[in-house]
């Protein structure tokens, strides 16, 4: 098995989704309008894109705007800095701003959640999962693919007959779009976060992998670290697609295919976490403390500190 799926470790690539606005003071603030500052401009050059576009120049004017604005609160008697408004256009798909608040948001219920699960169970481990489909030009046929196969691994673990997730107590999956090396050909897979007391067989999910989709074998399993799982819960909560390494002709395509299916799942002890009801920074514990506002505005290619 020569090929690796990809998994990227180290953080090397910029648009990793990072745990923001959860205990960020104000000397972390410049830091974070810069990241955002560049989503900004991403989302714009994907809007100029599909811009020109007759059909989608209502959709371009969402992403062109988005985080025209940014309102943040500043609890200065314990120095934390929280996101608490914004015009977003919540098409994460096209948006690198609204990808990365997606993402943070996701990592940081889930990261809550396993807290809660690891404190009553404290035999179960994480476990990074990774499946891939083999490289296809049709992104639609190729998605569902690896979709349909995902879900008859479950079945399979579900009908009781032997599985190689058998030990696993609770999931959490998201899909990853984007090409493959080489000829360049549509490389959807998965990364999942798997809980159980032993990490699941390598070898075995290949093969079961194998026996489900006929087509495709290449699998990862990794454990993440017990002390930072945040960097392994990562993977899975970065972006479905890497806007900067790719041209906005494709990012329009992987839209078009994939806006409005479901692209973060779970199962087991991670089912019901709730979806995010906006994107902004939760301050529920903060509500009683005073604060500063700061109003950002995008001028000039940054954000800028406005009255
Ligand atoms: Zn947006």
């Amino acid at each position: 098995m020569a090929e690796k799926p990809d998994i990227d470790p180290k953080r090397e690539n910029p648009e990793q989704v990072e745990l923001d606005g959860v205990s960020e003071g104000i000397e972390a603030l410049p830091g974070r309008l810069n990241r955002y500052g560049k989503a900004k401009k991403g989302a714009i050059d994907v809007a100029e894109y599909i811009g020109t576009i007759q059909e989608h120049q209502g959709i371009a004017r969402r992403v062109q705007s988005c985080g025209d604005y940014l309102v943040f609160r500043h609890y200065f008697t314990v120095d934390q800095v929280k996101l608490h408004g914004a015009q977003l256009c919540m098409a994460h798909l096209l948006c690198p701003l609204c990808a990365i608040r997606r993402g943070s948001k996701a990592l940081k219920a889930y990261l809550d959640r396993w807290e809660v699960i690891r404190a009553e169970k404290t035999s179960l481990r994480p476990f990074l999962v990774t499946l891939t489909v083999k490289d296809g030009p049709d992104l639609e046929e190729r998605f569902k693919h690896l979709h349909k196969g995902q879900r008859e691994l479950w079945m399979r673990k579900h009908r009781g007959r032997g599985s190689p997730l058998d030990g696993v107590a609770g999931a959490v999956w998201s899909y990853e779009i984007k090409r493959g090396k080489g000829l360049g050909l549509w490389h959807p897979h998965l990364h999942m976060i798997a809980l159980a007391e032993n990490q699941p067989d390598q070898q075995q999910l290949a093969a079961e992998w194998h026996n489900i989709t006929g087509d495709s074998f290449i699998v990862d399993v990794r454990p993440i670290s017990q002390e930072d799982p945040a960097e392994g819960f990562m993977e899975v909560f970065k972006y479905a697609v890497k806007f900067s390494d790719q041209p906005p002709a494709d990012t329009l395509q992987a839209w078009l295919t994939l806006k409005g299916k479901r692209l973060l799942a779970s199962a087991g002890c991670f089912r019901g976490v709730p979806e995010p009801e906006d994107l902004m920074d939760d301050a529920t514990a903060l509500a009683d403390l005073p604060f500063a506002t700061l109003f950002y505005r995008f001028m000039q290619g940054r954000y800028a500190l406005t009255n």
